[in-house]
């Protein structure tokens, strides 16, 4: 029988490992166990599509805590262990060894799985999926100069593993289903950027590009026989060759403990449901990071946020949740991606009917382009996305946060310096009754 104040984290991914940390940041003195279905301690995931999947050398780097953090601080690390059963009423996890761990409160930090596609599963030489670092260690080795990489997907993955193989060598083609890149996320003129920006890399990106069949030939040189070669016909008749293939199509939350174990999900994104704390529909287990939904105050919708931010502050608020302290704040959402030369960050989320302005000269052959778009409501920002320009979009910040408003032409001019304009646009607020 545990002690009456164990916490129980399935997942050591991301959010599991930095909830684990701020159980004992906020004065959690009872057990705390950590488990995790990889054999790897936990880990950061953003650099698998970059610097890992780059160089095998990046893979030390991606650790979420040092060695010796979990012993120190009395975290018990359950690594190459699967929880297959989550029992609500008897405050039991069952593992895939026979194992049964008796909770208090649980957390559910299991992410998500790279969705696959039927005729390209996982496992078939040549195909990879990336969403673990053996996963990232495989590509890697397909990565070679001059191998043709077909990357099926356009969505940020798929574009960061784009621009990484290119860097390496690679001759790269981006199929992508949709008629413009990031259609969800971005304005039609920023699509249009970045589609100009990843062809002045040498990618040949195809819109609208549907798959109609994909055939695998055995290599015919025979020493390197379990090497393949493709052949993907598109819907338009359309044949691309490729010695790899890749597919970055999105992820299904992993969330099956949670619906055995009878958790209201949310139907429109398959997150488990939580509260500002993090708790489930079960009082006593909490559900953080890529398969959580939760209500957005901001936004005032539920979302399940696939991103690095939010797997860390979900984490921080089931913590607080499980512990009976007060949630911290909710924070503007915030995301970003290294690509093609560009670092990009995204705040807040775009919403029907924003007009767009842009800060900066866009030029997509430019080594560092500089500018910022703004998603505003009659001034009022909600959605920015910011090209090598991360300074300046914490300046914006504020704007957000506080719901203050700036004049998009003068925030469009370059002559006007930003700093001062943020400052007036919160004086301005404040003097206005
Ligand atoms: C290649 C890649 C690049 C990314 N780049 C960016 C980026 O640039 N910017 C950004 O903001 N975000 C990025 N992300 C997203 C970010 O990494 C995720 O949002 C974050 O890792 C989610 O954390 P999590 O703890 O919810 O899930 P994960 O980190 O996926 O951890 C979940 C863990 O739970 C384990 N697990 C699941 N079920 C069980 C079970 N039943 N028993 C035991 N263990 C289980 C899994 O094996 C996994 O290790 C990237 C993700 C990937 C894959």
């Amino acid at each position: 029988m545990a002690d009456a104040d164990s916490i129980l984290i399935i997942g050591a991914g991301q959010s599991g490992a930095v909830a684990a940390a701020a159980l004992r940041d906020l004065g959690h003195e009872g057990p705390i166990t950590l488990i995790g279905r990889e054999a790897h301690a936990p880990y950061e995931r953003p650099p698998l599509s970059k610097a890992v999947l780059q160089a095998a050398e990046a893979h030390a780097q991606t650790a979420v805590h040092p060695g010796g953090f979990y012993e120190q601080r009395r975290i018990a690390l359950l690594t190459g262990a699967e929880a297959v059963r989550l029992d609500p009423a008897g405050h039991l996890v069952h593992l895939a060894d026979g194992r049964s761990l008796r909770y208090h409160r649980c957390l559910l930090a299991t992410g998500g799985r790279a969705r696959e596609l039927p005729n390209l599963p996982r496992g078939t030489p040549g195909v990879h999926y990336i969403r673990t670092l053996d996963d990232a260690a495989a590509l890697r080795a397909g990565l070679t100069p001059d191998a043709r990489v077909a990357v099926i997907g356009g969505g940020f993955l798929g574009l960061e593993v784009a621009s990484t193989a290119r860097a390496l060598g690679a001759r790269v083609t981006v199929l992508e289903s949709a008629p413009r890149l990031l259609e969800r996320v971005l304005p039609p003129a920023l699509s249009d950027w970045l589609a100009e920006r990843v062809r002045h890399a040498g990618v040949t990106l195809r819109l609208d590009a549907r798959m109609a069949r994909c055939t695998r030939q055995p290599h015919p040189d025979e020493s390197v026989r379990h090497q393949a070669r493709f052949t993907i016909e598109l819907q338009d008749a359309a044949l691309i060759d490729a010695d790899v293939v890749v597919v970055a199509i999105g992820l299904a939350p992993e969330v099956s403990l949670a619906a055995e174990a009878g958790l209201a999900l949310d139907a429109a994104n398959g997150g488990i449901v939580v509260d500002a704390q993090c708790r489930s529909s079960d009082p006593d287990v909490y559900a953080a990071g890529d398969c959580a939904s939760q209500h957005r105050r901001h936004l005032n919708m539920a979302l399940r946020l696939e991103s690095w931010q939010n797997a860390n502050e979900q984490a921080r608020a089931a913590a607080a949740g499980m512990l009976s302290q007060p949630a911290p704040g909710e924070p503007y959402p915030w995301f970003w991606t290294d690509q093609f030369g560009c670092n990009v960050q995204m705040l807040g989320l775009p919403q029907p009917g924003l007009a767009y302005a842009c800060r900066g000269t866009p030029q997509s052959g430019a080594d560092a382009p500089k500018f910022i778009w703004l998603g505003h409501r009659d001034g009022i920002p909600v959605h920015a996305i910011a090209i090598n320009a991360g300074g300046d979009l914490r300046q914006l910040r504020v704007l957000f946060e506080q719901g203050l408003r700036i004049d998009p032409l003068r925030y469009a001019d370059e002559t006007v310096a930003l700093k001062p304009l943020v400052k007036a646009c919160q004086q301005h607020a404040a003097a206005t009754p």
